[in-house]
C-alpha cells in the first residue's frame, strides 16, 4: 500500500505521508487503495477491546510496521492516560440515543484521540527510515489542538514542540492548559495579536530555509501535528469501526445501520466516519453538525463551497472554520480520484473563495451525507432540554450534534442514530453553566459551580487548573518567533 497525493504528485510510503504531513505540491495524502473489512474481521473486532481494534486497524494501513513496532505504538497512546478504560466510552440515553464519548483524554477534548497516537507513529515512522534529524513540531493554536499536541510529545523521545497561541484568542480555560504544561521538551510562546497572526507567523516560520538550515545543522528537522496529517486521520478511524462493530455484535442495530451524527469544523472527524464506512463498518448515514460558521452544511446541500461570507465567533469556538482542509480528500475519493479536477477546485478556492462540484458528485455526497447547522442560541437551549429531559450534560460542540439530530431524526429512518461527542461539558463551563439558567461565576469558579449544580465531578486534568504554576509566560511579536525557535532548539 502506497499514499497517493490529492493533488496526483508522486506515491510515497506510510511513513513518508506521515513524518511529511502535507505533501510536496500541497496536496494530502490518502492510501491508493483502502483495506475492507470482511465479515469475519468484524466478528474478530467484535470480540477485543479498544487497543486490540487500534492494533488491528494501525496494522492494515502501515503495512511496514512489525506486530512489535504497531503494539508500542498502541500500548503507549491508550494506556491508563485516559480515564475511562473503554477509552472512547458509548452511553445508551433513556430515549435511546447512543453517545460516543471521544473526551476522556489528557486534554478533555477529542483531539486527543489521535494526538496520543500521532507522536507515537511519527517517532516510530523516524526510525524506520533510518532519518537521523530529531523532530521539532511547530504548531499554532486556536485553543484544543495546541494543548492536546503539548500532552501527546511531552517528553517523546526525539521531538520537541513549541506552541504559539494568540494572546487574544483563547478561552481562559485553554490558556491555562498550556501555560501550565509540564514536560522537559515543550515550549509555549503567546503571539500578540489573534489566531491568523499566530497562524500567519508560523506558516512563515515553516517557508523560512534559512531558518530549516540552521535547524538541520543542529540535527533537527520540523514538522506539524494539524489535521491535515493521515497519521492525525487514521487514529480517528478506529472509534467509527469499533463502535458500530460493537453496535452490531450487541444485536443494538438489528439488521439497521448506524448514523453518527458529528459536530464538525475542518472535516477531520467526520471524514474519518467515511473512511470507517468505506471499510465495510456497519454504518449508514454520517451527518454534519455545523454553527454558525455554516459553509459545508449548504456545501452537502447544494454542491457550492462559498467561503465568501462572514466569520462568527461562536460559543463552539473549535468548528469556527470556514476553510475545511479535509474535504479535498472527500473530493478526491468522490472524483474517481482525479486529482486535475482536485486541483481546479482547490484553485478556485484560493483564487475566489468559491468552487461547485458537479451533480455524480454531489449525488455521492448526498448519498452517504446528511447536514444540519445550529446558532448560538439553539445550542446553548439544547443543553438545557437535553439535560431537563435525560439527564445527561454535553458541551456546546456535542450540543451541536444533539441539535442537528433533532431536525433532521426523521431523514434518518430506521438508522440508529449515535451522537459523537467530542468535549468535556466542564471545558466550557460558563457556557453550560449559563444553558442551565445559571449566572456563570468568574474564570476558574465556573467549573466547580457547573460541578456543585449537576453533581458531576471536574474532570482530573481540569480541577487543578487554577492551582497549577504557570510555566510559560513567554510573549512575542507575531515576527519575532525565530529566535525563540532556535533558542530553543539549542537548549
Ligand atoms: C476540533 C474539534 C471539533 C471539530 O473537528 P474537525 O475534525 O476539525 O471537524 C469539534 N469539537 C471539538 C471539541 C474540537 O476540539
Amino acid at each position: 500500500m502506497l499514499y497517493e497525493s490529492t493533488r496526483g504528485g508522486a506515491a510515497v510510503p506510510f511513513e513518508q505521508t506521515v513524518l511529511r504531513g502535507l505533501a510536496p505540491d500541497g496536496g494530502l495524502y490518502v492510501p491508493d487503495r483502502l483495506p475492507v473489512l470482511c465479515a469475519r474481521d468484524l466478528e474478530s473486532i467484535a470480540e477485543v477491546g479498544y487497543r486490540e481494534c487500534a492494533y488491528d486497524i494501525l496494522c492494515r494501513f502501515a503495512p511496514s510496521f512489525t506486530n512489535r513496532d504497531a503494539r508500542a505504538c498502541v500500548g503507549a497512546a491508550y494506556g491508563d492516560n485516559f480515564d475511562d478504560p473503554s477509552i472512547a466510552p458509548l452511553r445508551r440515553l433513556p430515549d435511546g440515543t447512543f453517545v460516543l464519548e471521544l473526551f476522556h483524554g489528557p486534554t478533555c477534548a477529542f483531539k486527543d484521540m489521535a494526538l496520543q497516537l500521532l507522536p507515537r507513529l511519527l517517532v516510530k515512522c523516524a526510525e524506520k527510515t533510518g532519518a537521523q534529524q530529531k523532530t521539532m513540531i511547530l504548531v499554532a493554536t486556536s485553543g484544543d489542538t495546541g494543548k492536546a499536541a503539548l500532552e501527546g510529545f511531552r517528553d517523546v523521545p526525539g521531538t520537541k514542540i513549541m506552541v504559539f497561541y494568540p494572546a487574544d484568542g483563547v478561552s481562559e480555560v485553554q490558556k491555562r492548559q498550556m501555560t501550565t504544561q509540564r514536560g522537559g521538551n515543550v515550549a509555549v510562546t503567546a503571539v500578540r495579536g489573534n489566531f491568523d497572526d499566530a497562524q500567519a507567523a508560523v506558516k512563515a516560520l515553516f517557508a523560512d530555509r534559512a531558518l530549516a538550515d540552521e535547524a538541520a545543522a543542529q540535527g533537527w528537522s520540523f514538522s506539524s501535528a494539524n489535521s491535515i496529517n493521515w497519521g492525525r486521520l487514521l487514529p480517528q478511524i478506529i472509534y467509527y469501526v469499533y463502535t458500530s462493530v460493537k453496535l452490531l455484535a450487541d444485536g443494538a442495530l438489528g439488521g439497521r445501520k448506524a448514523a453518527f451524527i458529528v459536530p464538525t469544523g475542518n472535516f477531520g472527524n467526520i471524514l474519518a466516519c467515511w473512511y470507517a464506512k468505506r471499510m465495510g463498518a456497519p454504518i449508514g448515514r454520517i451527518v454534519c453538525a455545523s454553527n454558525a460558521n455554516d459553509v459545508l452544511t449548504d456545501f452537502i446541500r447544494t454542491g457550492v463551497y462559498d467561503r465568501n461570507r462572514p466569520f462568527y465567533r461562536t460559543v463552539s469556538p473549535s468548528m469556527d472554520i470556514l476553510v475545511s482542509s479535509n474535504l479535498e480528500r472527500l473530493l478526491y475519493e468522490l472524483t474517481g480520484r482525479d486529482a486535475a479536477r482536485v486541483r481546479g477546485c482547490m484553485g478556485q478556492l484560493a483564487d475566489g473563495g468559491r468552487y461547485e462540484v458537479e451533480p455524480s458528485v454531489r449525488a455521492a455526497i448526498e448519498s452517504d451525507f446528511l447536514a444540519a447547522s445550529l446558532g448560538d442560541a439553539e445550542t446553548l437551549r439544547t443543553i438545557g432540554n437535553l439535560y431537563e429531559r435525560t439527564g445527561y450534560l454535553c458541551d456546546p460542540h456535542t450540543a451541536v450534534a444533539f441539535g442537528a439530530l433533532g431536525a433532521l431524526r426523521g431523514e434518518l429512518g430506521d438508522e440508529l442514530p449515535v451522537v459523537v461527542s467530542t468535549a468535556s461539558p466542564f471545558k466550557f463551563a460558563s457556557d453550560v453553566v449559563r444553558a442551565l439558567g445559571g449566572e456563570p461565576a468568574p474564570g476558574f469558579a465556573a467549573l466547580g459551580q457547573l460541578s456543585a449544580r449537576t453533581g458531576l465531578p471536574v474532570p482530573a486534568p481540569l480541577a487543578d487548573l487554577a492551582e497549577l504554576p504557570v510555566l510559560h509566560r513567554d510573549i512575542r511579536g507575531a515576527g519575532d518567533l525565530r529566535d525563540p525557535v532556535l533558542d530553543f532548539l539549542k537548549a
